[in-house]
C-alpha cells in the first residue's frame, strides 16, 4: 500500500480507530459485564411517578438522594462530608411582590400592567422621579452616573442595561447590580425603562416568575426595583426636568423563601502511590423540574409528572454503574462520586460544591459529568467539550469497545458546554465536560421528551441504557488512569483559571 492510499485511508477511517488502538483495554473489567435488568430498576425506581419529577427542595428529589447515598454507601465509598454522603446546599426561592405602584405626575403604573417591581422590600414612600442615563457606576472606565445628580431620597428612572452594552447580557448584568448602586447614592427605587425587542407579557413571566439561587447569606436587595414599560417620549420629558417630577411607589414587597436540598457524594481513593492524591470528579445531575406548571411544559390531568428519566435518571444511573464497577476494579486516581441538585434551577448544585469543594480544588484534577438530556442516536454517545482537555483519545476508545462513534459537539448553537454542571469546574480552572448521550441535534426525537411528561421510563431503549453505562465508565477509568492528567489546550477560555488554581506550568 503506498503512503498516499494508507493517509487518505486513515482519514476516511477517522481517528476514532487510530485512538481506540492506542489504548489497551482489559475485557475483564466489570463495565464489560453489566446487567442490563438492574439498571432498567434503578430506572424504574429514579424516574417513577412516586419521585414526582424530583423537583430541587421537594420530597421526591430528597427520596432520589437518599437512593444514591445507599447505593455508595453499599459500594464501599467512604462519605464525602464528614461522616455524611451529603452536603448541603442551601437556596432561597424568590418571586416577584404581589402588588406594586408607581406615580409620576398623572402617570400611574401598575404591577404587571405596565409595571415590574421584580424586587425589594415592602415600601410605601413618595420622592421626586429622577433620570439617570444608566443608573451605572464603575471605577474601572470612570464611569458614574450618579456624580452630578442627587438622588437622595428620590426615585430614579433609567436606560435599560448598562453603557456600551444593552444586549440581553448588559441587561442582565444591570439587573444583579444596579439596585444596590442605585441604593449606594441615596436612592429609594429604581426601574428601567423596558426596552427589549420581545413582548412584555413574556418578559415579566420569565423574570417576575419564581426563581431559585444559592442562598450565601447575602441581604436582600435594599431597595423596590424592577421595570417600567412607557411611551416613546417618556424618557426625554423626564430628562428635561433636572429637579425630577413628583411621585411615589408602593410594593408588597418580594416573596422570599428558603429551601433546603443537598447534593450527593462518596469518595473512592486510587490505587496509584502518587496518583492518588489526584482527584477525578464523576458528577450527575439528580433534580428535575417536578410536577404540573412547574415543568413549564404540557401536561394532562392524567399525566403531569415530569419524570426526567432521560434528564437526567439516565445520567444519575451512568454515575453508579460507574461506581459499583470502580469499586470493585479501583481506578489509580483517588475518585469523587458526586450527585448533583438544582441543576434545572441553574447549575445550582454544582455552583455550590465549587464554592465549597469538599475535596480542595487544587487536588482535582477532573470533571468527567454526565448530562442525559435525550438521545435521537443510539449508535453513538456525544462529547461536549470535545478537543479541549486532552481525554478525546480515551472516549474515542471506549465508546468503540461497545460499537458506538462519539459525536462531538452537537448542536453548537445551543451552547450545551455552559449550560451544564461541567461549566461550575470550569470557571474554577478544572478540566472538565459532559459525557451525554448520542444527539444529532436539537432534532423532533429530542424534542419529542425534552422536558416534557413523556420522558419516563417506558420509553427509554434500556439496552442502549446499559452500553451507554459501559462506555461512559471505561470512558472514566481511563482518564483516571492515564500517566499525565488532563490539561485545558493552550487558548481555551478556562486555561487562564486552571493556572490560577494549579499554578502555572
Ligand atoms: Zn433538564
Amino acid at each position: 500500500m503506498n503512503r498516499l492510499l494508507l493517509s487518505l485511508l486513515l482519514m476516511f477511517s477517522g481517528f476514532t480507530l487510530l485512538f481506540a488502538q492506542e489504548i489497551e483495554i482489559d475485557r475483564s473489567l466489570p463495565e464489560f459485564s453489566f446487567n442490563e435488568l438492574n439498571l432498567a430498576g434503578q430506572m424504574h425506581f429514579l424516574a417513577s411517578d412516586f419521585l414526582e419529577g424530583r423537583r430541587t427542595g421537594s420530597r421526591g428529589n430528597v427520596i432520589a438522594a437518599e437512593y444514591i447515598a445507599a447505593q455508595l454507601r453499599a459500594y464501599g465509598y467512604a462519605p464525602i462530608n464528614g461522616d455524611s454522603y451529603f452536603q448541603p446546599v442551601n437556596l432561597m426561592q424568590t418571586a416577584a411582590p404581589a402588588t406594586g405602584q408607581l406615580m409620576v405626575e398623572d402617570l400611574t403604573f401598575t404591577q404587571q400592567a405596565d409595571l415590574l417591581v421584580m424586587r425589594g422590600p415592602a415600601a410605601a414612600a413618595e420622592g421626586n422621579v429622577v433620570f439617570a442615563n444608566y443608573g451605572w457606576v464603575d471605577a474601572e472606565t470612570d464611569h458614574n452616573d450618579y456624580e452630578d445628580l442627587n438622588v437622595k431620597g428620590k426615585i430614579v428612572i433609567t436606560r435599560a442595561g448598562i453603557p456600551g452594552d444593552i444586549s440581553q447580557a448588559g441587561i442582565f448584568r444591570g439587573v444583579s447590580e444596579k439596585a444596590a448602586m442605585a441604593a449606594e447614592a441615596g436612592a429609594i427605587a429604581i426601574f428601567e425603562v423596558y426596552s427589549l425587542p420581545f413582548p412584555w407579557t413574556a418578559f415579566k413571566g420569565y423574570l417576575g416568575g419564581e426563581r431559585m439561587g444559592l442562598d450565601n447569606g447575602s441581604p436582600a436587595t435594599a431597595i423596590p426595583y424592577g421595570f417600567i414599560k412607557v411611551q416613546d417620549d417618556f424618557i426625554a420629558s423626564l430628562a428635561r426636568k433636572k429637579k425630577g417630577l413628583r411621585g411615589s411607589v408602593a410594593s408588597s414587597g418580594m416573596v422570599v423563601k428558603k429551601v433546603r436540598s443537598m447534593n450527593v457524594g462518596g469518595i473512592l481513593t486510587g490505587t496509584d502511590e502518587k496518583l492518588k492524591e489526584e482527584y477525578m470528579i464523576v458528577s450527575a445531575h439528580f433534580d428535575h423540574v417536578g410536577v404540573g406548571k412547574q415543568g413549564g411544559g404540557a401536561f394532562t390531568e392524567q399525566d403531569s409528572i415530569f419524570n426526567g428519566a432521560r434528564d437526567n435518571a439516565f445520567g444519575t444511573i451512568s454515575l453508579l454503574a460507574s461506581a459499583r464497577a470502580f469499586a470493585e476494579r479501583p481506578t489509580r486516581r483517588s475518585i469523587v462520586m458526586l450527585a448533583v441538585t438544582g441543576e434545572e434551577m441553574g447549575l445550582l448544585g454544582s455552583k455550590w460544591y465549587a464554592e465549597h469543594p469538599l475535596v480542595p480544588l487544587e487536588k482535582t484534577v477532573f470533571n468527567f459529568n454526565t448530562d442525559g438530556a435525550g438521545y435521537d442516536d443510539t449508535s453513538a454517545i456525544s462529547l461536549i467539550g470535545a478537543n479541549r482537555t486532552g481525554i478525546d483519545g480515551e472516549v474515542a476508545a471506549a465508546a468503540a469497545a461497545f460499537g458506538k462513534k462519539v459525536i462531538e459537539d452537537p448542536a453548537p448553537e445551543q451552547g450545551l458546554f455552559d449550560r451544564s454542571d461541567n461549566v461550575s469546574f470550569a470557571i474554577k480552572g478544572i478540566p472538565a465536560l459532559s459525557f451525554s448521550p448520542g444527539i444529532t441535534g436539537f432534532s423532533d426525537e429530542l424534542f419529542k421528551y425534552y422536558h416534557q411528561v413523556t420522558d419516563n421510563p417506558e420509553t427509554i431503549d434500556m439496552t442502549y441504557l446499559k452500553e451507554y453505562c459501559q462506555a461512559f465508565t471505561l470512558a472514566a477509568r481511563l482518564i483516571a488512569d492515564r500517566d499525565v492528567r488532563p490539561r485545558w489546550i493552550d487558548g481555551d477560555k478556562y486555561k487562564a483559571a486552571a493556572d490560577k488554581l494549579y499554578g502555572k506550568k
